[in-house]
């Protein structure tokens, strides 16, 4: 495991700190409302990875939980209100946010939810309207 890669990251005041090792398993742009409204962004930049990548190193304690539906549990730093990650327990994911682990090249493979978008990227990726199919989803994608 020594060769593996390892990212820090934390919250806005320093409080949270964590860091996740290893590779994603998935890159891309979320379009849906849920994440507009919670980031106060038009999309959200996500990496998705094993929950066993992701050790929290600090304030563990400082770490508040929403969850609006089963499918998401979204994390904050409760010192600074700066977000942290998202849970998603029925895929045994976790989403820490691009922003949030600079030190990963993100490399955006996909964009879901983006028959929900207020922001069209034109970057040939694909553009899935919901879900990919092995993630409950359509599996349909739309044009650009
Ligand atoms: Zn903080
Ligand atoms: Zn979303």
């Amino acid at each position: 495991m020594a060769n593996e890669n390892t990212y820090p990251g934390a919250c806005f005041c320093g409080e949270v700190q964590f860091q996740v090792t290893g590779e994603p398993a998935g890159m891309g742009y979320c379009h849906c409302e849920s994440c507009r409204h919670w980031s106060a962004g038009p999309v959200n930049a996500f990496t998705l990875w094993n929950p066993q990548s992701l050790q929290v190193t600090r304030g563990a304690a400082s770490i508040g939980t929403f969850n609006k539906t089963p499918r998401s549990y979204r994390k904050w730093c409760m010192k600074c209100g700066g977000h942290l990650f998202t849970e998603h327990p029925q895929w045994n994911l976790v989403d820490i946010y691009a922003a949030m682990i600079p030190g990963l090249k993100f490399s955006p493979g996909v964009h879901v939810n983006y028959q929900e978008t207020v922001l069209h990227i034109h970057d040939g990726k694909p553009k899935m309207k919901d879900l990919p199919a092995e993630m409950g989803g359509s599996g349909v994608t739309l044009p650009q």
